[in-house]
């Protein structure tokens, strides 16, 4: 309903500003045209190392106990050669291809074949067709969210098969984690080249392509903005959600349980770690309609970076503190766990409440309440590649008054919190939170920039009224 109204008002102004004769550029806005040499080596950096990170970070923990150091050590006082580290690794299997290859299928299924029917019961939870954000070129896509129904499934799956009928076991995940690795390189790969010869040969939208010539650039960031076979299989939403974050809470489980095959108990980090990334990822699911309007849909193109990096990266790296704790089990004091948990709910309910209040905000037209009052904002505008002039609103109260990225603030308290529950021994647990920094404080100049270009003086004068960016007074 509230999606219908939306759509109905922008339709609406769409029609009053159809005369509007600015001509403007095309991508006025959206990732860039021209390709700067700081950005191409970053892109190139990136091609060549991120996937031997994930693989350094994992064969660290197989075969140095989660050590960081230790394998460079050896390495350079010339203890082992790299062949050495090579052949203690574990092969792609056939066993792990076919259950990744099942896995996969299974999720694709899921997502094209069960038409959401969570909407139907559950109160407040928003599923079945909604339409995205209005693209650069005008188009306004509709998607089947079905992502909480798909996750339900596989979650009863799982503990049918893996706790009941004993089909599997619950371990079958970190058993087979090297070996999966490949295969999701595999798929990373392969998802990332068909985006890029379909989005030269075939695009969904031809008005939504960038092409900057710069073949590195273009694999890495993406040509097609919303690539997609037939009517509903998104690749955007559909690597983006599964099966990376629907394997995250799996992930997890059979890390819990390899703990307790191994030392016949699961520690209370490794509890606080399900439990707050669990609830990071029913989060997600629950909020998935809400995700159709964050910078991963509205603003990214499909490429590399979101194939590779949501096949790979994400359950790779996100996961790492669970894989830590089967190799180190941390017991922690409760009042240290409870804090912990105090620090990820904290989190949790500053990035929900800030992108609740946005989210409110711009659903309603400003006709809302934020914290008891009616929000204050900035009236904007901005012009598509069509040159229709569309109106938007920035605002600057509540939490959006406190910093222009609040959310990102209550996103890294909970990146924290699970990082703490491993303690202190070693660093291979912080990689995620020192990485979230990153990520999100690149994301933050990326956004800015970005509104700037959309929104011109209006963006300047919403960051004249709200001039911090995470840390209010400090950033
Ligand atoms: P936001 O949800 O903050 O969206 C940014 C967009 O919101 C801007 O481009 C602009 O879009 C609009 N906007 C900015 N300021 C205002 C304002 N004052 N009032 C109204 N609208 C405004 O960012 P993301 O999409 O990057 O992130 C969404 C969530 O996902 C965050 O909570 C983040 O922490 C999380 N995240 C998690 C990641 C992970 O790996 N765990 C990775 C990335 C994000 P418009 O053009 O519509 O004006």
């Amino acid at each position: 309903m509230a999606a219908h109204q939306e759509r109905k008002l922008a339709e609406e102004r769409k029609h009053q500003n159809m005369q509007n004769d600015t001509k403007t550029s095309q991508g006025q806005w959206g990732r860039a045209w021209e390709v700067d040499w700081f950005s191409l080596a970053s892109i190139l950096f990136l091609l060549m190392f991120a996937p031997l990170i994930v693989y350094y970070f994992i064969m660290s923990c197989d075969q140095y106990q989660c050590s960081l150091t230790d394998p460079l050590l050896d390495l350079l006082t010339g203890k082992k050669h790299l062949s050495d580290i090579w052949n203690r690794t574990p092969m792609l299997t056939y066993r792990a291809a076919a259950i990744y290859s099942l896995w996969v299928t299974f999720q694709v299924f899921l997502y094209v074949s069960i038409p959401d029917f969570c909407h139907k019961f559950l109160p407040g939870y928003v599923g079945g067709v909604q339409e995205g954000a209005v693209t650069p070129a005008g188009v306004v896509n509709k998607y089947e969210i079905n992502g909480l129904q798909a996750w339900i499934i596989t979650h009863v799956l799982w503990f049918a098969h893996a706790s009941c009928f004993h089909f599997f076991s619950p371990t079958i995940i970190f058993d087979n984690w090297i070996p999966f690795l490949w295969c999701a390189n595999i798929l990373g790969y392969a998802v990332s080249t068909f985006a890029m010869i379909k989005g030269y040969f075939f695009p969904t939208n031809a008005k939504d392509c960038k092409i900057t010539g710069n073949f590195f650039y273009d694999y890495m960031m993406g040509i097609e903005f919303n690539p997609r076979i037939g009517k509903w299989f998104d690749f955007k939403l559909f690597f983006n959600g599964r099966p990376g974050i629907v394997a995250w809470t799996l992930i997890n489980l059979s890390f819990a349980a390899k703990q307790q095959e191994l030392y016949g108990e699961v520690t209370n980090s490794m509890i606080l770690v399900n439990v707050l990334q669990g609830i990071y990822v029913l989060d997600f699911f629950w909020n998935e309609a809400w995700y159709l309007k964050t910078m991963d849909i509205c603003h990214d193109h499909f490429g590399w970076y979101l194939g590779w990096g949501d096949c790979v990266w994400l359950p790779y790296l996100y996961t790492l503190q669970g894989l830590y704790l089967v190799y180190h089990p941390v017991q922690l004091r409760t009042d240290y766990a409870l804090g912990i948990l105090m620090c990820g709910l904290l989190g949790y309910y500053i990035f929900r409440m800030t992108n609740h209040q946005k989210d409110l905000f711009r659903r309603t037209n400003g006709n809302c309440r934020i914290w008891g009052k009616k929000p204050e904002y900035i009236e904007c505008s901005y012009t598509s590649v069509d040159g229709t002039k569309y109106y938007s609103k920035l605002m600057t109260s509540g939490f959006w008054g406190w910093a222009r990225h609040f959310n990102y603030t209550g996103d890294l308290m909970g990146s924290l919190a699970y990082c703490l529950a491993c303690g202190f021994e070693h660093v291979l647990p912080y990689f995620y939170v020192i990485y979230m920094t990153i990520l999100l404080t690149h994301r933050c100049i990326r956004d800015e920039h970005r509104c700037s270009s959309k929104y011109g003086k209006d963006w300047r004068c919403y960051t004249a009224v709200v001039p911090y960016r995470l840390l209010p007074g400090v950033f």
